[in-house]
């Protein structure tokens, strides 16, 4: 059984009612940590995750709507994480949507949509999460990034403006705390098999009259070099170690695990 080290911690997960965020919070709850899960998805849906996180793990696990892309909403989350859940002791930035489009006929609201919730977001997150760790003590920040923080794609422009744009402020927060129990630092995942990145092998099927298992293996052999998709669990278990005490001095690092990708 995995020690509950996170005992009486509390982190807020944005974006965790799917994907990475939902890999997250669970590898966080098998620590004992309690949470605030945020996101998109059907009210019933997302009742009955919380439920059984909590039930499962024996923690607190709480719902807190926001659309992130909004200044007033993540302002709102963070007031009652303070206010009604105790405060926030773990922030994982992690919503985050896609666009794909060349420079030239990006739609000016997908970019400004992108920006605001990949990267803005962030930013309202991390200021207003910060003077309560600072009272604390401790605190952890992780920023989900992506390989594409590190390296660019085609037809990703907003998105790789925006990863790269966490993964520089990821590094000015790590200086600005680097004295105290506050640490940053992002985690830039390769190809995780999420609806993120289910869209996008849709509309390759679609495009090119291939099958899911043509698209998967197109999408993996043209950047990852290991040809499987990175775990929700996987991500889990690397944000579970920058909680823990032997990355106390893990600070402002922009961590790959992405198989292989930007060793090329
Ligand atoms: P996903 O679509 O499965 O999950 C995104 C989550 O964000 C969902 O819970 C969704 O409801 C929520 N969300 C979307 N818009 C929101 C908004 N405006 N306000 C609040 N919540 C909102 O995607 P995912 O693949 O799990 O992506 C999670 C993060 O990981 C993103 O930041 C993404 O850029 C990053 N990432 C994903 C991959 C990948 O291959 N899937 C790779 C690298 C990085």
């Amino acid at each position: 059984m995995t020690e509950r080290t996170l005992q009486g911690k509390l982190a807020l997960v944005t974006g965790s009612t799917s994907g990475i965020g939902l890999g997250m919070a669970i590898a966080l709850a098998r620590r004992g940590c309690n949470l605030v899960i945020n996101g998109f998805g059907d009210a019933g849906g997302i009742a009955r995750l919380v439920a059984s996180i909590a039930g499962e793990h024996s923690v607190q696990a709480v719902f807190e709507s926001g659309d992130l892309s909004k200044v007033a909403d993540i302002e709102n989350l963070m007031k009652r994480c303070a206010d009604v859940h105790g405060g926030v002791d773990i922030l994982i930035n992690n919503a985050g949507i896609q666009h794909v489009s060349r420079i030239e006929d990006f739609p000016v609201e997908r970019w400004d949509a992108v920006i605001a919730l990949n990267l803005s977001a962030v930013f309202h997150a991390t200021r207003l999460a910060l003077p309560g760790m600072r009272q604390r003590g401790w605190g952890r920040i992780i920023n989900i990034a992506s390989a594409h923080g590190l390296v660019a794609s085609a037809e990703k422009s907003a998105y790789v403006a925006a990863k790269h744009g966490v993964v520089g402020l990821t590094k000015t927060t790590a200086l600005e705390t680097a004295t105290t129990g506050i640490t940053c630092n992002a985690i830039c995942p390769g190809w995780v098999l999420t609806p993120l990145v289910q869209k996008q092998i849709d509309v390759r099927m679609k495009e090119k009259s291939i099958t899911p298992e043509q698209a998967k293996a197109q999408l993996l052999g043209e950047k990852q070099p290991s040809q499987e998709f990175v775990t929700t669990e996987q991500i889990g278990e690397m944000a579970a170690f920058l909680c823990s005490p032997g990355a106390d001095q893990v600070r402002g690092v922009a961590w790959a695990i992405d198989g292989g990708w930007t060793a090329q």
